[in-house]
């Protein structure tokens, strides 16, 4: 194996990992800004504080992360009852629901948001410490078989060795061409490229009979 091309491969995939963190931090780093700014006209309107408002719509996202995680938590267990709240407010509960998700936010970001930005740090740090030899191996053959085929001189002990690792793929993701909605391969092979709701709005006339061969739009 090539040990400049090893030593490339290697710091590609910490690339790869450290720009999926900085993503995350540079979304939340936006959010803040955002929460800060109706912090502040908030505060200025109503004549309250304005560093109050601002600290706040700075913590809100950072809070918003822990709630949310929580309240998925709590969804897998009480979606029943959920669905339940929701069709007998017609909906309104999950505005309300998200109002006060993001109140409550806002204070337990004040204690979340230093801790995750430390939680981010370490991370970073992780990545920067963390040996990546062992997938540039994995994934040397794949990035270079073209080259090692055509040379043929590589030693064949290497690849039966590499060959027990496991190659990760990413996983493909398939979404509704309408409604951009994440479906299934099957729904995506089976209704255009969409989804089912939409496959069928698009295949449904004016006097709401499905037809295969008419187009609403
Ligand atoms: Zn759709």
């Amino acid at each position: 194996m090539d040990k400049e091309k090893l030593k490339k491969l290697e710091e590609k995939i910490r690339d790869e990992e450290l720009i999926e963190i900085y993503k995350d931090v540079i979304k939340i780093i936006a959010c803040s800004i955002i929460g800060a700014i109706i912090g502040y006209c908030f505060c200025k309107d109503n004549q309250y504080v304005p560093i109050k408002g601002i600290l706040l719509g700075i913590a809100c996202p950072w809070g918003y992360i822990v709630i949310d995680r929580i309240s998925k938590f709590l969804y897998s267990y009480l979606e029943d009852l959920y669905h339940l709240v929701c069709l007998c407010t017609v909906g309104i509960y999950v505005v309300i629901w998200f109002i006060v998700k993001v109140y409550i936010s806002a204070y337990v970001g004040l204690v979340a948001g230093p801790i995750l930005a430390i939680c981010y740090i370490v991370k970073i740090k992780k990545v920067w410490k963390k040996d990546y030899s062992k997938e540039a191996e994995g994934r040397y053959y794949i990035e270079y078989s073209n080259n090692i085929k055509r040379n043929n001189t590589f030693n064949r002990n290497d690849v039966v060795k590499n060959i027990d690792i496991p190659i990760k793929y990413e996983d493909e993701k398939y979404y509704c061409e309408m409604c951009f909605k994440d479906i299934s391969e099957e729904e995506y092979e089976l209704y255009e490229c969409m989804c089912e709701e939409c496959y069928m709005d698009i295949h449904t006339d004016e006097k709401g009979n499905f037809r295969e061969d008419y187009y609403k739009y």
